[in-house]
C-alpha cells in the first residue's frame, strides 16, 4: 500500500496568492490516485469496522486551525496516520451491515470532476450541464427500471430528502393554502394524515415531524407475516380517519424495507389511494436499483399508479454517496410548494431552473457520477452485478436453511438475508446472536448488523459490494459457524457445571 510517509512529495506550501500551481497539483494528483488504487487493491487487509475508540481522532488533532498554511505533503501523511485508522471501510467486500453499498472508479472520477467544476445548479444559466445531464440520466434510469414516461426524475442528496419533497408536494396538492397561511393557529385545518407500514424507514416519520404534521399526523399500518403492509388495515385506517373528519393525504409504501427488504403490495395499495384521492409515494430507496434486472422488475409492479417513487443509486448502483432520485408525476406541485424567486435570481430564459424544485438553492452536479457509472458498466454490467449479489444471498440463505443450527427469519427477495442461530443446546438465543454479531464485528473481519423481527434478535447480512465474491460469503459463513461452535461448547460446559 502506498504510504505518504515514503512518498516523494515534499515542500508543498501554498503560494502567497492564488491556488496550488498546476505543476504541484499534477504531482499530488498522481500520488493521490496511486494511493486510492492501492487502497482498493489492499482493502481486505483493513478491518471492516474501524477499531479506534470514540474520541481517538479528536484527541489527536489540534483544537484550532493552523495560522499559517502547512506543507501539503505533511497533511497527506496525516491521512495515513490519523484518518485511515478511523475509517470504517464501506468498500470492504465483507461489509454486510445495514445495506452494503460501494463506490466505483467511474463514480469517483465523476465526483472529482464535479468538485472541479464546483457548479451550483440553481439556475439553468449557472449550470446548463448539470441541469440537462440530470434530466437525461434520470430518464435513462427510469427506462431501465421500467417506470413509465409520466415520471420525471429530480436528484436530491438522500432518500430522506426525496421523501420530504414528495410529501410536501402531496400536501400542496390538497389546496389547503398551507403555503400561504401555514398550519399553526388555523381552526379551519383538520388533522392531516400520512400512512406507512410499521416496517417503513424512520425517514418517513422524520419528514412528518419536519413538515409540522406531528407524530399524530402519521399512522403506522400493520404488516403481515412477511412484513408487508396490510392493504385491508390501510383501508380501515383511512375510512376510520375520514369518519373523524381527518384528511388522509399521503401513503408511503416501501419496496425493499430496511429490516427485511419486504415488498408492500403496491398493486393493492394503489386502488385504495386512487379511491380516496391520496398521493401514493413509493420508497424504493434500496430495491429500486434491483428493478433494472428483468426478473426482478416485478418488485415495482403497481408503480404505474403511484404519484412518486424514490430510489437511491448511492445504495446499489455503485455511485458514491450521495445521490437519490425522486421520480414524480406532479413536478408542478413540487414547484408550487418550493419555488420562490427573488429579484437577484430572475432570468429571462424559458428553461428549467433546478432551484424551483426543492429547499436548496444550489445543488451539486451529482448526475455526472451516475452518468460515468452508467456509461462505464453499461446496463448489462449493472444488471450482472446486482444479479450476482442476489445469487450470493440465495446461496447463503440455502446454507442457513440446510443447517439445523440456523434459521431464516424473513424471505430473501433481493440480497439481504435475515437469520439467526438457533441451536437446541442454547436457551437465550437473543443473547447468543447478539454476542456472535458483536464478536465478529469487533474482530474486524466482517461487519453484520441486526434488527428485531417478531421480537427475535435477527442478524442481517447484506450483499452489495462491487468487490464481493463467493469466497467472501464463505468467509463470513465460516466465521459465523466458528463462533457458534465456540458458544455451543461454552453453553455445554456451563450447563455441566450447573448440574
Ligand atoms: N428508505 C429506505 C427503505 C432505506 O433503507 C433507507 C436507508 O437505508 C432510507 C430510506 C434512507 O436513506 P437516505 O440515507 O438516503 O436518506
Amino acid at each position: 500500500m502506498k504510504n505518504y510517509e515514503k512518498s516523494e512529495l515534499k515542500e508543498l506550501f501554498a503560494p502567497a496568492s492564488g491556488d496550488m500551481s498546476a505543476e504541484d497539483f499534477r504531482r499530488v494528483g498522481h500520488e493521490l490516485i496511486d494511493w486510492i488504487a492501492d487502497y482498493f487493491q489492499n482493502i481486505e487487509q483493513f478491518p471492516v469496522l474501524s477499531q479506534v475508540e470514540p474520541n481517538w481522532l479528536k484527541n489527536n488533532l489540534p483544537t484550532s486551525a493552523p495560522e499559517q498554511g502547512e506543507d501539503f505533503a505533511e497533511i497527506l501523511k496525516d491521512v495515513d496516520r490519523l484518518i485511515l485508522p478511523a475509517v470504517t471501510n464501506w468498500n470492504h467486500p465483507n461489509f454486510h451491515g445495514l445495506f452494503s453499498t460501494s463506490t466505483s472508479a467511474a463514480g469517483i472520477f465523476g465526483e472529482l470532476l464535479s468538485a472541479t467544476f464546483d457548479m451550483k445548479a440553481m439556475l439553468w444559466r449557472t449550470s446548463p450541464a448539470s441541469t440537462e445531464l440530470e434530466e437525461v440520466v434520470t430518464d435513462w434510469l427510469r427506462q431501465m427500471m421500467n417506470l413509465d414516461a409520466g415520471y420525471k426524475g429530480i436528484v436530491y442528496d438522500t432518500a430522506s430528502v426525496s421523501t420530504l419533497h414528495a410529501i410536501a408536494a402531496a400536501r400542496e396538492g390538497l389546496d389547503l393554502k398551507v403555503r400561504e397561511d401555514g398550519m399553526s393557529g388555523r381552526e379551519d385545518l383538520p388533522l392531516l394524515r400520512v400512512y406507512t407500514s410499521e416496517q417503513s424507514h424512520s425517514s418517513v416519520e422524520k419528514v412528518v415531524l419536519l413538515l409540522g404534521l406531528g407524530q399524530k399526523g402519521l399512522r403506522k399500518i400493520e404488516t403481515d407475516e412477511q412484513f408487508r403492509m396490510r392493504p385491508d388495515k390501510l383501508r380501515e385506517a383511512i375510512e376510520e380517519d375520514k369518519r373523524h373528519r381527518f384528511i388522509p393525504f399521503c401513503v408511503v409504501a416501501t419496496v425493499g424495507t430496511t429490516s427485511t427488504t419486504s415488498i408492500d403490495p403496491i398493486e393493492e395499495i394503489a386502488p385504495i389511494c386512487e379511491k380516496h384521492k391520496i398521493w401514493l409515494h413509493v420508497d424504493a430507496a434500496y430495491a429500486g436499483s434491483a428493478a433494472i434486472v428483468p426478473e426482478l422488475q416485478f418488485c415495482l409492479k403497481g408503480c404505474e399508479r403511484a404519484d412518486s417513487v424514490v430510489t437511491n443509486p448511492h445504495k446499489w448502483l455503485f455511485t458514491p454517496f450521495d445521490l437519490s432520485i425522486l421520480y414524480c408525476r406532479h413536478t408542478d406541485l413540487l414547484k408550487r410548494a418550493f419555488s420562490l424567486v427573488p429579484e437577484y435570481l430572475k432570468t429571462s430564459e424559458t428553461v428549467t431552473n433546478q432551484m424551483d424544485y426543492g429547499i436548496q438553492l444550489g445543488r451539486r452536479f451529482r448526475s455526472l457520477k451516475l452518468w460515468f457509472v452508467m456509461r462505464y458498466f453499461g446496463q448489462n454490467g449493472l444488471i450482472d452485478r446486482i444479479r450476482e449479489h442476489c445469487r450470493l444471498a440465495k446461496l447463503l440463505a440455502s446454507r442457513v436453511e440446510e443447517s439445523e443450527d440456523w434459521e431464516l427469519l424473513a424471505p430473501v427477495p433481493f440480497a439481504l438475508v435475515c437469520f439467526r442461530a438457533c441451536p437446541k443446546a442454547v436457551v437465550n438465543l437473543d443473547a447468543l446472536n447478539e454476542k456472535m454479531m458483536n464478536d465478529i464485528n469487533s474482530s474486524g473481519k466482517a461487519y453484520i448488523s441486526h434488527t428485531k423481527l417478531n421480537d427475535k434478535f435477527t442478524l442481517r447480512l447484506s450483499i452489495g459490494s462491487l468487490r464481493v465474491e463467493e469466497r467472501h460469503i464463505e468467509t463470513v459463513w465460516n466465521l459465523l459457524n466458528e463462533h457458534l461452535s465456540l458458544a455451543k461448547s461454552h453453553e455445554l460446559i456451563n450447563n455441566q457445571t450447573q448440574v
